[in-house]
């Protein structure tokens, strides 16, 4: 008789969710990391990088409506988007919703994530990879944002992996120093800062860093039930303060004009302006950064 296989996340030593597998339909060790992609019973197919669960059909919504649409309404007028990381290409599929973007530029380290995401999880990106607005390039996002020309870009959104391995030089003052160098002074920059509940230090540090570079740090939370853990935090930093204040009247109008307004399951203009408000458990991580604007 077959026995049921379970797929365990190795994220925590001591705490995790795991997942029934109907099915393994990929197994790859890039010259990066470890990629599974498998069918559960419970959220559609899942991408593991790692032993980390990284996507999953059923919830992805919540998290790439709030890395993508965020940001780029926050700031009303994007036209040029550069996305780091995201190899599944669900943000740029939300990041290419948006009437006002003109190009978006997407730079994955990992062709195999890309590879493996299009054949497995077509649903994800659908037809974003065919837009004419849409560049993807198969580099190190350090790299790319080292060599940008200034001001080249409105937004800068970074779904990257956690703080180790390949994407740990998407938290270092390097990094930091050149998206700021290469943003418009509207420009901003969002990522995925952990789950604070469990890896409070990643928004803490992610924040302290930015404040050395931009004048508005913050951060705004989602509840992704495949991130375990409670609120995930995206980090946000931007030249400008008013940015995050956006009242809802006006993020509504906003998002009517970008032709997004009814197209989202988890987004709406309530949802965006609440996410900003941060329960004090979470709030905390950012006083370090606050301190070092202030000193500015
Ligand atoms: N949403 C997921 C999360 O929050 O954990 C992340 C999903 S996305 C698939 C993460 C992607 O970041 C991976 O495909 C990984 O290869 C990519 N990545 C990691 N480090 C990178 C780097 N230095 N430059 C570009 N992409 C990177």
């Amino acid at each position: 008789m077959a026995t049921d296989s379970w797929l365990n996340e190795t994220l925590y030593p001591d705490w995790g969710q795991r997942f029934l597998v109907k099915r393994e339909l990929a197994r790859v060790q890039s010259a990066f990391q470890d990629i599974v992609i498998f069918e559960s019973t419970s959220h559609g197919r899942v991408m593991v990088l790692d032993g980390v669960i990284q996507i999953t059909e059923a919830d992805e919504f919540v998290y790439q409506e709030m890395l993508a649409h965020v940001p780029l309404l926050a700031h009303g007028a994007a036209a040029n988007v550069l996305i780091i990381g995201a190899g599944d290409g669900g943000v740029l599929r939300r990041v290419l919703q948006h009437r006002s973007v003109r190009c978006a530029v997407m730079v994955e380290i990992d062709g195999e994530v890309i590879r493996l995401s299009k054949e497995f999880l077509p649903g994800i990106a659908g037809d974003a990879w065919n837009d004419t607005r849409a560049e993807v390039i198969v580099g190190d996002g350090i790299d790319y944002v080292k060599r940008a020309p200034d001001t080249a870009f409105d937004a800068i959104i970074v779904d990257s992996t956690d703080p180790i391995g390949v994407s740990e030089v998407l938290f270092t003052d390097e990094f930091y120093a050149n998206c700021a160098r290469i943003l418009t002074p509207r420009g901003l920059v969002v990522n995925q800062c952990g789950v604070p509940f469990m890896q409070a230090d990643e928004l803490r540090d992610t924040s302290a860093r930015r404040a050395a570079f931009f004048s508005h740090v913050t951060a705004y939370v989602a509840a992704v039930p495949t991130y375990v853990g409670g609120f995930m935090t995206l980090g946000w930093a931007a030249k400008d303060a008013t940015l995050a204040a956006t009242g809802v009247a006006e993020i509504r109008r906003r998002a009517e004009t970008a032709g997004i307004l009814g197209t989202t399951r988890y987004w709406t203009p309530e949802i965006h302006v609440g996410a900003f408000n941060l329960p004090p458990y979470i709030a905390e991580a950012l006083a370090p950064a606050a301190a070092i604007i202030e000193r500015r």
